[in-house]
C-alpha cells in the first residue's frame, strides 16, 4: 500500500523527462530550495543533455548556448543525475516511473511542426522549419536525412524567430558559417547551395509579426545578402497604427523594417525578400515544388487576416513552413489535443482541460505552456510548476521502489544503454576536441550509435 511521504526517511524523489531548458529549470529549482531533502533524475531520449539548447538554438547564435554552464552546475550536483538514452513509453513507461519517484515533471518540448493546410504540401522540397533545424544542427532524428539545396528560391512561411534563424542560415555564406557548431554534413550541403532568393512570408502586417528586434536586425547585416522590404508592404492601416502605440518591440522592429525599405540593394549574391500581408495558397508543381501560390491579404479589425482576391504566384523551388511547433502527447499521459499541450493547473497534471488534478504528475515548458517564448521564459515556468510540487509534497503517496539504485537495475535489467552525466562530459571533451582542432566550438557527432561507441571506448 502507498503511504505519504515522510520526509524524514529519504529524499523526495522526482523524475523530470527531458533534459531542455524546462526540465534542467525544474531540476535547478528542486535543489536551489531549502525546505525539502530531494533526489532528482532527469531523463531524456537522446544520449545527450540540452534538448532545444543544442539542437533548436542557431549554430551562429552560440552566446545564446552559453547557459549550458547554467544546466551543467545543475546536473553536476550532488542530488541529480543524468539518465540518457531512455525514451519514455519504450524503455520506461508511466507506470515505471510512478513506481519509482513520488513525483514525475514532464519536460519534453513540442517536437512536431504544424501544417499549412495547403495543396502540394506533401511535394518534395516542402518540409517543416523543424526539419531542416534538426538537420543543420545534427539532430540525430534528422541526420541521415539527404537533403539537397539546388532550389534557387526558397519561401519561408512564417515570420517569427524561427523563420529568421532558418533564412539567415540559407543565406549565410560557408565563411560565415564555418566558425559555428553547424554539423558538418549540413555545412557541406550549404556551402553548395543554388539558393539566390529567399523569400520571407508574414500572413499579417509587420506590427503583428512575431520576431525581435535583435533577430530581424540581423537580417540587414549579411555579407552574401541584400533585404528587401517593399515600402507598401510596411505602410500600416488604422488598426496597425492603434495597435503598435503600446508595443515596443513592434515598434523598433517597424523602425529596422523602415530602414530595410529604403536601404539600396548592393548587388550581393542572395537576396532575402522580407514580405508582408501574403498568405501561402498552394504549393505547384508534380514531382517536386515548382512555385507558391501566394494571396494578398487585409486585416480586420481584430487584425486578422483575409484574403483579398488577389494572387501572385512566387518562383521558388523549396517552400519550408515555420508556423509553429506542436506538442506530442506522451504514452498514457493526459493531453489536450486541441490546445496541444499536456492540461495542467499551475503545472500540476490534470484529466482533461477541466478535470481532475492527477496527484505526483507536472509538466513544465513547452508541453505546458504551448511552443512560445524565449529560454529564459522556461525558468519562470518550471519554478511554478516546482512551487506547486513542494505544496503537494508532503501529501504525495510514497513511490513503491524509491530506492534510487532500483532505477539503474531496472535499466540493465532491461538492457537500455543509459548515458550517465560523466559519459556525456566524456563526448563532450570529445566534440570540443574535434572542434579545437577546426576553430570551431565543437564538431557534433550527431548519430546515437557513434555516440555510445565512443562513450563505450572511453569506458572500456
Ligand atoms: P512563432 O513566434 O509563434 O511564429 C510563428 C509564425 O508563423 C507567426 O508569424 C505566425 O503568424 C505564422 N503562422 C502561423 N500559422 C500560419 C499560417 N497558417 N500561414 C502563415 N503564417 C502562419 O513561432 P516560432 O518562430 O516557431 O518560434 C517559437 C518560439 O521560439 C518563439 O517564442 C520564438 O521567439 C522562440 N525563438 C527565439 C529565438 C531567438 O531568441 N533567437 C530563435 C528561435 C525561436 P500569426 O502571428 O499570424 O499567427
Amino acid at each position: 500500500m502507498d503511504h505519504e511521504v515522510d520526509m524524514t526517511e529519504r529524499p523526495l524523489r522526482v523524475a523530470v523527462i527531458g533534459s531542455g531548458p524546462a526540465g534542467l529549470y525544474a531540476a535547478e529549482a528542486l535543489i536551489k530550495q531549502g525546505d525539502l531533502p530531494v533526489s532528482v533524475d532527469v531523463f531524456d531520449r537522446l544520449p545527450v543533455p540540452y534538448g532545444l539548447v543544442r539542437y533548436g538554438v542557431a549554430p551562429d547564435h552560440y552566446k545564446i548556448k552559453s547557459v549550458i554552464s547554467v544546466y551543467e552546475k545543475t546536473l553536476a550536483d550532488p542530488r541529480v543525475r543524468f539518465f540518457g538514452h531512455v525514451e519514455f513509453g519504450r524503455d520506461l513507461t508511466r507506470a515505471d516511473y510512478r513506481r519509482l519517484y513520488d513525483a514525475v515533471i514532464y519536460a519534453v518540448g513540442a517536437s512536431s511542426d504544424r501544417s499549412l493546410g495547403i495543396a502540394g504540401e506533401d511535394l518534395p522540397g516542402s518540409l517543416s522549419a523543424t526539419e531542416f533545424v534538426a538537420w543543420y544542427n545534427g539532430h540525430p532524428d534528422a541526420a541521415t536525412r539527404a537533403m539537397a539545396l539546388d532550389a534557387r528560391g526558397v519561401a519561408v512561411v512564417g515570420v517569427g524567430n524561427v523563420a529568421v534563424d532558418v533564412t539567415r542560415i540559407l543565406a549565410k555564406t560557408r565563411d560565415e558559417l564555418a566558425e559555428t557548431d553547424i554539423a558538418d554534413h549540413a555545412l557541406d550541403v550549404l556551402a553548395r547551395s543554388a539558393v539566390t532568393d529567399i523569400y520571407m512570408l508574414g500572413r499579417r502586417g509587420p506590427v503583428q509579426a512575431k520576431f525581435t528586434t535583435k533577430e530581424l536586425g540581423e537580417l540587414g547585416e549579411l555579407a552574401n545578402a541584400d533585404i528587401i522590404v517593399k515600402p507598401e508592404e510596411i505602410a500600416l492601416d488604422p488598426v496597425s497604427e492603434a495597435a503598435l502605440a503600446g508595443q515596443r518591440v513592434a515598434q523598433r522592429n517597424m523602425e529596422v523594417l523602415r530602414a530595410f525599405a529604403v536601404k539600396p540593394q548592393e548587388g550581393k549574391p542572395r537576396r532575402i525578400h522580407l514580405r508582408f500581408l501574403v498568405s501561402p495558397v498552394e504549393i505547384l508543381g508534380t514531382a517536386g515544388v515548382e512555385g507558391l501560390v501566394i494571396e494578398r491579404n487585409r486585416l480586420d479589425e481584430q487584425q486578422r487576416a483575409v484574403g483579398t482576391g488577389e494572387y501572385e504566384t512566387l518562383p521558388v523551388q523549396m517552400v519550408l513552413r515555420s508556423v509553429g511547433y506542436k506538442g506530442v502527447p506522451l504514452a498514457g499521459v493526459p493531453f489536450d489535443t486541441r490546445a496541444q499541450v499536456v492540461p495542467h493547473r499551475a503545472g500540476r497534471v490534470m484529466e482533461s482541460a477541466d478535470g481532475a488534478v492527477v496527484s505526483g504528475e507536472y509538466a513544465t515548458g513547452w508541453i505546458k505552456r504551448g511552443p512560445s517564448g524565449l529560454i529564459g521564459t522556461n525558468k519562470a515556468d518550471s519554478v511554478e510548476t516546482v512551487k506547486s510540487l513542494l505544496a503537494d509534497a508532503p501529501n504525495l503517496p510514497r513511490a513503491a521502489e524509491g530506492d534510487p539504485e532500483a532505477v539503474d537495475a531496472l535499466l540493465r535489467e532491461r538492457n537500455v544503454r543509459y548515458v550517465t552525466m560523466a559519459d556525456w562530459l566524456e563526448l563532450e571533451k570529445y566534440e570540443t576536441a574535434l572542434g579545437e582542432a577546426q576553430g570551431r566550438p565543437r564538431v557534433k557527432i550527431v548519430h546515437v550509435e557513434e555516440m555510445l561507441e565512443r562513450i563505450a571506448r572511453v569506458k572500456s
